[in-house]
């Protein structure tokens, strides 16, 4: 549809409003992206990420650790019988490790990726927008099919 869509608004009083340029307007980044803050279970070590939440226990993605309700329990324990562990029982985890969930690769901040001029020790919350798994994008099948893989692919975990 490129019809117009400006409407014109007949207002009695004069509004001044700035007109939106419209079609591709510059997106400009504000900032750094939020934080996402993981939270590890000491008893079982299962971990709650805000970005996934648990939508089938009703807790939407997105929700922050602080947000979860008050009732909330640890899913695992729960499941493994080791009792209710309430949010009390969680302490604030920073992985250093993620994965690809498309191929496995894991970028590990302590290594980086030097080849690719990423240096030793950069976070992962640190690489650029435009990073995209390194595997995955010589592999022709995966391009094709799931396009690049970007930082949104990757899921952190928890392993020394
Ligand atoms: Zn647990
Ligand atoms: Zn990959």
């Amino acid at each position: 549809m490129a019809k117009t869509a400006v409407k014109v608004k007949k207002a009695s009083s004069s509004v001044k409003r700035s007109i939106q340029p419209k079609g591709k307007a510059k997106k400009t980044r504000v900032a750094k992206a939020p934080v996402v803050r993981r939270y590890k279970c000491l008893y079982c070590n299962y971990i709650y990420s805000p970005l996934r939440g648990e939508p089938h226990n009703g807790i939407p993605e997105g929700t922050e650790f602080d947000d979860l309700p008050d009732t909330y329990v640890c899913p695992i324990c729960g499941y493994e019988g080791k009792g209710k562990i309430g949010t009390w029982g969680f302490e604030e985890w920073k992985p250093t490790k993620y994965i690809c969930s498309m191929c496995g690769y894991i970028y590990d901040e302590a290594r980086g990726e030097p080849h690719h001029g990423i240096k030793p020790g950069t976070k992962f919350d640190d690489l650029p927008d435009d990073y995209r798994c390194p595997v995955c994008a010589l592999d022709p099948k995966i391009t094709k099919f799931f396009g690049k893989v970007l930082k949104q692919g990757f899921d952190a975990i928890d392993v020394v």
